[in-house]
């Protein structure tokens, strides 16, 4: 195991107890662990951003474990839970954010179906989020466009108020793109995958805290190609994959671990940069 690594560690929802209309469980982590894996962290290595990560893998000026905190999709807890409990402990962490929600649409299929309890969405989610076929993709995601017509609410019930991101000035919180729409790239043509990420850009390139970093939406191996990374070079952007690794030199796309409940043993387990303390952190709450 190298001693000088990146190690970008991926969350998504946090709440004290587990919601079924909000959260989803493998995406999904009890305030309290969160916060223990914060503090443990703190003590043993150097948390950095992302940025700085970045920079010192750059530069090769990296000589330890550098870990770096990220969350995707905007959830409605990461202002109301996250940010107080990073802040009380001085962690820095990157935000990747759809700017399609929150305002423009309430939600997407992966929160509308449990929440409306819609069948037709629930039992969709697993070829809409597995399919290889961008015709059969597109037709259920109607399902989802329906959802978002008939139901407008605002503010959205899954997201942050996303003002709270679009001006915070604190040096801790930086905003990354997550696609303007939560979709899987490779289910889209290459002009659509340009589009969908140049409206993220254009949307956030003036928040005060933005960086041009890019989580690829959902970020596994089958929810991105070639052109994807092809676009985030021409439009200037950083890519990362929720693909669990660590990266040791400037070589994009660079790799997260997802580091929720559900598969917490497992990360550990692969992620053997904790070496023993896997198991201090697996006692934590197992
Ligand atoms: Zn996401």
């Amino acid at each position: 195991m190298p001693k000088s690594k990146l190690v970008i560690l991926n969350y998504h929802q946090l709440g004290e107890d587990f919601d079924p209309k909000i959260h989803n469980e493998f995406i999904w982590n009890t305030t309290e662990l969160f916060e223990k894996h914060m503090s443990y962290l703190r003590q043993n290595f150097t948390i950095v951003s992302l940025t700085e990560g970045l920079k010192a893998l750059k530069n090769k000026t990296i000589n330890e474990t550098m870990v770096s905190i990220t969350f995707d999709d905007g959830d409605a807890s990461m202002t109301s839970l996250a940010m107080p409990i990073l802040e009380r402990l001085q962690v820095p962490a990157t935000f990747f954010i759809n700017t399609a929600y929150g305002e423009e649409k309430m939600g997407y299929w992966y929160n509308l179906g449990p929440y409306f309890q819609n069948n037709e969405l629930l039992e969709a989610s697993t070829a809409i989020r597995n399919t290889v076929d961008s015709n059969e993709y597109h037709n259920l995601l109607k399902l989802e466009d329906a959802v978002n017509v008939e139901n407008n609410p605002r503010p959205s019930p899954f997201y942050a108020n996303y003002k709270d991101f679009e001006t915070c000035t604190n040096p801790l919180f930086h905003f990354g793109l997550h696609g303007h729409e939560h979709l899987r790239f490779s289910m889209l043509t290459r002009e659509a995958q340009k589009e969908n990420l140049r409206k993220n850009i254009e949307t956030m390139k003036h928040w005060p805290n933005y960086v041009p970093h890019f989580a690829i939406p959902f970020g596994k191996p089958q929810d991105w190609n070639t052109d994807t990374l092809e676009i985030a070079k021409e439009l200037d952007v950083v890519p990362f994959l929720a693909h669990h690794g660590y990266n040791t030199q400037y070589k994009d796309p660079f790799l997260r671990f997802s580091v929720d409940t559900k598969n917490l043993k497992s990360v550990f387990q692969s992620f053997s940069p904790f070496q023993g303390s896997y198991y201090k952190l697996n006692k934590l709450n197992f």
